[in-house]
């Protein structure tokens, strides 16, 4: 139908139709059909692409709220409010130039060029502006432009940035902006109808940062701030990150003198202390009693192999940005490694393989090394030198989807012994750059979503984000804050089984070419401690805890009983210590408990004389007094019962 139609059939939120004359905006067909239906709306899909509530309808189409509760509500709002921050700073200081400002995850940020850092005063003084602007109520607007005319507006405007953002624009494509009261952005869009719509908002830091992210250009000023339609959000989103910065696991690294990175051994290069390490010793003897349990045969490899290797798999074309420079060594070249891959298919090549023998499952706590630009290093989250919990596995391709499954569930059962009860699975389709036929991609695929199906998992379809090698299914867990990080992943790969030449001989007597499956369940060991610290902030369970009991004497009289009680839970396999130092014992449980140590035995006449401890928990609760034995089996309770043989150790 044409523009001309003088009335338009839009499909409303409630699933009817209705008729409007062409030419009606969204906001008002919302207010018109059931006003209701504008309650906390700030913008408004039409036909699924979200869109300001002033738009003008034209043709017939479907209409859907849009609301801080789903996510691209929250860009939405998050995005506007990021708009009334760069007005306020203008106002403030008109000598700034606005450059982006994009919606990012629970918040947003603007970067400035501006001639000095932005100090904590300025950001009280652009929040209380940016209240005021909000106050306001200031009507928002979009208007377009031609690309010669918005180039000319912004520079006669001095806005240097934006120019040179426009002249990146297409050269037939309108340019759209956005105004409110004095204040105008170059912007795609949409945003909410008024600066009034936002009812908290808080500026949080503000940081360095370079134009288009390259340390070759200029530093610009970038403001983090957030918004939420409740001042009750706001709080309780702040207190949120008050605890996340508590439990930065980069300072519990050192307050339990975990870890640490020092700038004479280099950057991203971790230094497990004696208590850092016992931890990750129970976590990889965990891992490897329960790969041999679920049918892994474990293999070593070395740290550096000749680069041909990694021509072979493609790394030195397709990885060489990550990878460290190759070193000589006699006639040729070797290379730290960046991945165990090469290594397990070696393995495998070592031997003629018939189809009795697969599935093979190669497991490997294998420390690889990756070239990180220094700024992105993270504390133990992104480093430079990092142990993945890595196995590859070779199949046949009617082995695919049982071994997938099987992958899949020991995931969970590992998750789920480290305290990770909410995980997220998402399966990542063919992307538009790949290697394999069409059939290789459809059947894999088909065998990830029956493994996904068969076990019952929900999982999400994020279409074309496969490896170019092969579909994958990663999972994702949520940690007590509830923030989603992704440590496990299951890789199919096509690619690597043909660049070596891999084979097996079926039973029709012919070589035929196996499945590679990549998995690793943790992810980086380093990375997923770091995880672990933050999750249980730093009061490991008991399993775990590299301290699990400390004796604490009132008085040097106890000295001997303590020593006793020490051996008697030592000898039970129990971590246990005792504290024999001159001092009160009011400060001896207080820095226990600052460790998060379990359990604190406190022993003093009475209990030399009975035979007993007096037992205090971590959290402050007394469990009164009992005997040694008691004491053990209440830690021996604890101790997950799939860990009831070697890993548990001690108790
Ligand atoms: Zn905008
Ligand atoms: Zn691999």
């Amino acid at each position: 139908m044409s523009a001309t139609q003088s009335s338009i059939q839009l499909s409303l939120p409630d699933g009817t139709s209705q008729e409007f004359p062409a030419g009606v905006t969204a906001g008002e067909v919302l207010e018109q059909s059931n006003g209701k239906w504008l309650e906390g709306t700030i913008a408004v899909k039409i036909d699924g692409v979200p869109k300001d509530l002033k738009t003008v309808l034209q043709q017939n189409s479907t209409l859907e709220p849009l609301t801080f509760s789903s996510d691209e509500g929250k860009e939405v709002y998050r995005h506007s409010s990021t708009h009334i921050m760069a007005q306020a700073v203008k106002e403030c200081f008109p000598a700034a130039q606005v450059t982006i400002g994009p919606a990012i995850e629970e918040g947003f940020f603007y970067d400035f060029a501006f001639e000095r850092p932005f100090t904590p005063e300025d950001l009280e003084l652009i929040e209380a502006r940016a209240h005021e602007i909000i106050k306001r109520d200031l009507i928002i607007t979009r208007q377009e432009f031609t690309k010669q005319d918005a180039i000319d507006f912004f520079k006669a405007r001095g806005e240097a940035y934006k120019v040179e953002i426009i002249e990146g624009f297409q050269d037939d494509e309108p340019v759209s902006a956005y105004t409110q009261g004095e204040f105008i952005d170059l912007c795609r869009g949409p945003h909410i109808p008024s600066t009034g719509h936002i009812k908290a908002f808080k500026l949080l830091t503000s940081a360095g940062a370079y134009w288009r992210g390259d340390e070759r250009n200029p530093m610009l000023q970038r403001i983090y701030g957030t918004s939420f339609p409740t001042q009750e959000a706001l709080e309780k989103h702040i207190a949120n990150l008050e605890e996340i910065k508590k439990r930065d696991h980069r300072k519990l690294g050192k307050e339990l003198d975990l870890f640490s990175i020092q700038d004479e051994t280099g950057p991203g290069l971790i230094l497990w202390h004696p208590k850092g390490a016992l931890i990750r010793l129970l976590i990889e003897n965990f891992w490897r009693e329960q790969h041999i349990k679920h049918g892994y045969d474990l293999v070593y490899s070395p740290h550096v192999a000749r680069l041909d290797l990694w021509k072979t798999s493609g790394h030195v074309d397709y990885y060489r940005e990550n990878m460290y420079a190759s070193m000589p060594v006699e006639s040729s070249e070797y290379q730290l490694k960046p991945m165990n891959c090469p290594f397990h298919i070696m393995v495998y090549k070592s031997h003629l393989r018939s189809y009795r023998e697969l599935p093979l499952r190669y497991g490997e706590l294998g420390t690889v090394y990756r070239y990180e630009r220094s700024g992105v290093l993270h504390g133990l989250m992104r480093v430079r030198g990092f142990t993945q919990d890595d196995a590859h596995l070779f199949c046949r391709p009617d082995q695919l989807a049982a071994e997938v499954s099987k992958v899949l569930e020991f995931t969970i059962f590992v998750l789920q012994t480290f305290g990770f009860t909410e995980c997220e699975m998402y399966l990542s389709t063919r992307p538009e750059k790949s290697v394999g036929s069409t059939e290789q991609w459809d059947q894999a695929t088909q065998a990830l979503e029956k493994a996904l199906n068969d076990g019952q998992f929900d999982y999400k379809l994020d279409p074309g984000e496969g490896v170019f090698y092969g579909p994958k299914i990663d999972v994702k867990i949520k940690d007590a804050l509830g923030r989603s990080w992704q440590c496990s992943t299951v890789q199919v790969d096509f690619n690597n089984p043909n660049r070596f030449g891999l084979t097996y001989i079926a039973e029709d007597g012919k070589s035929h070419q196996p499945i590679m499956i990549h998995r690793a369940l943790m992810g980086s060991i380093e990375r997923f401690f770091g995880i672990l610290l933050e999750h249980y902030g730093g009061a490991f369970p008991t399993w775990l805890a590299p301290v699990q009991a400390q004796v604490l004497p009132i008085s040097d009289k106890q000295q001997e009983y303590g020593t006793s009680v020490l051996n008697n839970l030592r000898k039970e396999g129990c971590r246990a210590e005792l504290d024999l130092r001159n001092e009160k014992i009011g400060l001896k449980i207080r820095e226990a408990e600052k460790a998060k140590i379990p359990y604190m035995l406190v022993v003093g006449d009475r209990e030399s004389q009975s035979g007993t401890v007096s037992v205090r928990k971590r959290n402050g609760k007394s469990l009164g007094t009992m005997s040694v034995e008691e004491v053990l089996t209440i830690i021996r309770n604890e101790i997950p019962s799939v860990l009831s043989c070697d890993s548990s150790r001690p108790v």
